[in-house]
């Protein structure tokens, strides 16, 4: 017997509905590349938004049309998320910081039909638009005094194509499977595929996001996102902030730069970011060299790679801000799991232990993990398998891909190797093409990282596995050391002696300047195992 509750579409359009009637006033700052501090509300971001809409009508953009972005995280972008998707255009973000001939085989895969830019993009894009054959033109983020000369074919100033525009658009009804956003993953392995997230999954998604022990965002919430806009929709949050009437706080193009972030949360007192450990990491790393503070700071979402302690340590000792660790990917829009507070009757050690793992399922997704015949496996916190999610924001097939990604019983293997406890918690051990085998048993890179992060004077640490004649690979240990610290790798590998299996410990540590970050600010795995390819264990080297 059907149900007998109105059929309303779980679509973006509403939040922006809901903004508008509820929290017009609330407000959206941004760094810009043309303006430091600029300031504005929900209700005219919404309006702009509208103005957005009319514009795309007029520059011919057609339901189902793919509009590229290549900006960085302020209002401009905001009012894309939501003039594209709520009129039925898909917005597309693509990551500036992508190798060029990866962005060219995006936008051409997509068949992205505009560009929006922001004024840095421009050399970057006019040596790729002779071969941008689907793009009919494009715009840049930018107002008319500050519009760059350029070669770039059918460009449009952004103020300017919005300046005359009527401040209402009549919003299509959408159907909730529609396409809202595309978003490519960054192809470590292969070309980039392409994740279609329908208006459905972005709003049960946000719902997702903002569960109270998850985001918890609350409306006197100041809202920092230091993750992209241009990759897996900055996890979000710009979906999120909108329906608690929070004030969103927009970091521009300097999101990497510790000074930039403490000055913008001090001034507008964020209570709440969320970012990779590289952004965290310079952030403190700036409040140590300086002796600042960021009092209003509550928590901080770390996710996208594993979450060190010395991080949570030193935020909260510090600073009294909690960190709380999260595990997601593009394919999952991107929240999989959250690590809620942990409770203050927890003993220090079991805490410490929980907060290092990636946290529970957020309602909406489920897990299990399975061996190598796909058998599940016990969720006892000790068997290690391949992990595998399912639910509604999960990705199900590749967009132009004619297979499902999905394996044969409907699960999507996330290429990831984990344990799940007894209490659902997850925690990644690696991911599959980074998991280091030494005789057929298997050694977790992350867990060995992780203590490597804890000694005296490291400021980043790698393990990845390089091949050896016996234990066919074995752990290489790469520190960059903190600037000033004196550090002897002899020292550093004995200090794995009883925190570790005695055959996990590293067989050989190198100090290096720096270390290969991925796009999206991870480390690159990849390309320090083509830096290393010459390697050889000092032991192999002496032969
Ligand atoms: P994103 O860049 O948003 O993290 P990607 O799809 O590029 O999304 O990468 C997802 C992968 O990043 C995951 O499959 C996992 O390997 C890794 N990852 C994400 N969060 C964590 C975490 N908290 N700990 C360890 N690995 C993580």
């Amino acid at each position: 017997m059907p149900g007998m509750m109105m059929q309303s579409q779980l679509t973006l359009t509403e939040v922006m509905r809901h903004a508008q009637a509820n929290f017009a006033d609330s407000e959206i700052v941004s760094i810009t590349a043309d303006n430091p501090q600029h300031r504005y509300t929900y209700s005219e971001a919404f309006e702009r938004s509208a103005q957005l809409a009319h514009a795309l009508q007029k520059l011919g953009a057609a339901p189902g049309d793919r509009i590229g972005t290549l900006a960085w995280n302020d209002y401009r972008h905001f009012e894309l998320y939501y003039a594209t998707s709520c009129s039925g255009l898909v917005c597309h973000t693509i990551n500036p910081r992508l190798f060029p001939e990866q962005i060219t085989y995006i936008v051409e895969h997509a068949e992205d039909r505009w560009l929006f830019i922001d004024p840095m993009f421009v050399p970057l894009l006019e040596a790729l638009a002779d071969r941008l054959g689907t793009v009919r033109g494009y715009v840049i983020l930018t107002d008319s005094d500050h519009m760059p000369d350029t070669s770039l074919p059918d460009v449009h100033c952004y103020e300017e194509l919005l300046a005359l525009q009527p401040t209402r658009f009549d919003w299509p009804q959408l159907d909730e499977s529609t396409a809202a956003a595309l978003c490519y993953t960054s192809g470590t392995t292969g070309n980039p595929k392409g994740v279609l997230y329908s208006h459905r999954a972005m709003l049960l998604h946000t719902y997702g996001v903002l569960l109270p022990d998850v985001f918890a965002l609350q409306s006197h919430d100041a809202v920092l996102p230091v993750v992209p806009m241009f990759h897996v929709n900055a996890w979000a949050i710009p979906y999120a902030v909108p329906v608690v009437g929070a004030k969103l706080v927009l970091p521009g193009p300097r999101m990497g730069c510790g000074e930039t972030l403490t000055r913008l949360m001090q001034r507008e007192k964020v209570t709440i970011a969320a970012g990779v450990p590289t952004v965290w990491l310079a952030l403190l790393k700036y409040l140590r060299e300086n002796d600042d503070t960021i009092a209003s700071l509550d928590r901080v979402v770390v996710g996208g790679s594993a979450c060190p302690w010395s991080i949570m340590e030193e935020f909260e000792q510090r600073h009294g801000v909690y960190t709380h660790h999260a595990w997601g990917m593009t394919e999952m829009s991107p929240l999989g799991t959250f690590n809620p507070r942990v409770a203050g009757s927890v003993p220090a050690g079991e805490a410490r232990s929980l907060r290092l793992k990636q946290g529970r399922a957020a309602f909406g997704v489920e897990m299990r993990i399975v061996d190598e015949q796909g058998q599940s496996l016990p969720r006892d916190g000790v068997a290690y398998g391949a992990l595998q999610v399912r639910g509604p924001w999960v990705c199900e097939r590749y967009y132009r891909a004619d297979e499902s990604a999905l394996t044969a019983d409907g699960w999507f293997d996330t290429g990831d190797v984990a344990t799940i406890d007894a209490r659902g918690y997850l925690g990644i051990t690696d991911r599959t093409k980074d998991v280091i085998k030494s005789g057929g048993e298997w050694i977790s890179s992350i867990e060995l990282e992780n203590f490597a992060m804890t000694l005296d004077g490291v400021s980043e640490a790698a393990v990845i596995g390089i091949a050896h004649e016996k234990w066919a690979e074995r752990p290489l240990l790469l520190v960059v050391p903190k600037p000033g610290a004196d550090l002897d790798t002899g020292a550093i590998l004995a200090a794995f002696g009883g925190q570790v299996a005695k055959w996990w410990i590293p067989d050989d540590c190198i100090l290096v300047g720096e270390l290969p970050h991925t796009a999206t600010g991870k480390i690159s795995k990849r390309d320090l195992r083509e830096q290393l390819a010459d390697y050889r264990w000092p032991a192999e080297a002496d032969v």
